[in-house]
Parts: C-alpha cells; sequence; structure tokens
C-alpha cells in the first residue's frame, strides 16, 4: 500500500485533531499535532516571562519541543522533556500561541521539524500551514472548517469538560480573534491550499465526515 503525507489545515475549534488522530489510527500513520508544538513554544515564553519578539528568538535556542507515546497509544505534547500537555490547552496558551506563531523565525524553527518528520512519509500532519507551506507536496489535504458559532461551542464544551468555567462571549471573541490573526498575519497565513478538499463539518455527524475521509484517503492509496 502507497504510503502518503496528509495535510489537515483549518480555523481553530473545527475538530482537526480529532479528525487527524481518527484518520492516523484508521491508516496506521504517525500524527503530529502542530498546534501543540507552538503551543509549547508560548508556554516556554509566558513561564520565563519572555515577551519582546528579539528575546523569544533567541530564547529558541533553549526551547525543545516532542511528543511523548503514551501507554493508552495517546501523545503528550514535552517542553524540554517535561509533559506539559496539560499546561498548553488553555484559552491563554492558545492565545499566546497565536501571537508566538506570527513570528518569522519561530515558524522556521518548527516547520523544519515538522518537515523532518514526514520525510519517510505516512504522516498525519494538522495545523495552519501545512499543505501550503509544510508539506506543499502532500498527497492528500483537507480544509476544515465550520460556521464561527459552531466553534465557540465546540470550544466552550471542551474547557468546561476540561473543569474549566468560559464565559461563552469570551470564547467567541477568542474564536474570532484567532481567526483574524491566523488569516491575516504576514507570515505563513492561513488559506485553503488550491488543491485542498474543502471540508465544512458545522452539519456533519462525525460518521458522516469520517467516512467521506477515509473514502479519499482509500482512493489514494489502494
Ligand atoms: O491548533 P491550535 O489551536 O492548537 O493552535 C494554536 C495556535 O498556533 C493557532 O491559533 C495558530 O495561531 C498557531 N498555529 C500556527 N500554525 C500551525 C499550527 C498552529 O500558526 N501549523
Amino acid at each position: 500500500m502507497k504510503k502518503i503525507i496528509v495535510a489537515i489545515d483549518g480555523y481553530s475549534s473545527c475538530g482537526k485533531s480529532t479528525i487527524a488522530k481518527a484518520l492516523a489510527k484508521y491508516a496506521g500513520y504517525m500524527y503530529v499535532d502542530t498546534g501543540a508544538m507552538y503551543r509549547a513554544v508560548a508556554l516556554y515564553m509566558l513561564q520565563h516571562g519572555i515577551t519582546e519578539e528579539s528575546d523569544i528568538v533567541e530564547a529558541l535556542k533553549d526551547v525543545q519541543v516532542g511528543f511523548a507515546l503514551q501507554a493508552d497509544g495517546s501523545q503528550h505534547t514535552t517542553l524540554n522533556g517535561e509533559d506539559v500537555e496539560g499546561q498548553i490547552r488553555t484559552l491563554e496558551v492558545g492565545n499566546r500561541a497565536s501571537q508566538v506563531s506570527q513570528i518569522k523565525e519561530v515558524r522556521a524553527f518548527l516547520v523544519r521539524q515538522q518537515q523532518a518528520m514526514g520525510e519517510a512519509k505516512g504522516i498525519v500532519m494538522d495545523g495552519r500551514d501545512i499543505g501550503t507551506v509544510v508539506f506543499p507536496q502532500a498527497e492528500l489535504k483537507l480544509f476544515l472548517t465550520a460556521r464561527p458559532e459552531v466553534r465557540a461551542q465546540r470550544r466552550y464544551d471542551e474547557l468546561v469538560g476540561k473543569g474549566e468555567h468560559p464565559d461563552y462571549e469570551e470564547v467567541m471573541r477568542d474564536v474570532n480573534d484567532r481567526d483574524y490573526r491566523d488569516t491575516h498575519r504576514a507570515e505563513s497565513p492561513l488559506r485553503q491550499a488550491t488543491d485542498s478538499v474543502v471540508v465544512d463539518n458545522s452539519d456533519m455527524t462525525r460518521e458522516e465526515q469520517m467516512a467521506h475521509i477515509y473514502g479519499l484517503f482509500d482512493k489514494l492509496t489502494t
């Protein structure tokens, strides 16, 4: 069976990681969550009170982001060897990640590592620039989207599930702010690759969506 690269891009909270994980499992591929890498960089800067762009760039040499496979098959993000999976999933870190991700050197630093992970193919990677910058040669490119209010509700439910007490209006604002920053930044803005398949999952069940995506994958690999 032919091994390919699957690039999944899209707006925040449109289920990219759930879909990417399910597809990686289906295909027996490695899964890489690039948002987690930007979040880990952001966490480092928050922990060390580093806010100036030039200081952030300078500090990159002290940042090592990795993934540790868990006994249940899931992956936890590591920052300099420490498991930071719980710490990177907050609104604050997500917000900071969307800021540090605007810095050219931060992107180059992580993109290099992401490209190295895909050398052997057999990978599903999700993010904002995977089909456009990291793997423009990816055989399957998916662009996921959903209406902003649907995504805000999903993010809200996710945070509640984690024991946080979010304010819905704040979550909605956060979704809109991040969309704006992700699509308007100078460096690798979120945009749809011309050869990507758009999946708007606002009104799709998970099963409908996965059946569609597995079908696309099977067509390319068998
Ligand atoms: O996907 P997630 O919400 O975890 O990503 C956090 C932030 O990292 C995003 O808002 C986005 O600004 C940034 N990001 C990026 N490029 C990627 C993945 C994430 O700029 N490939």
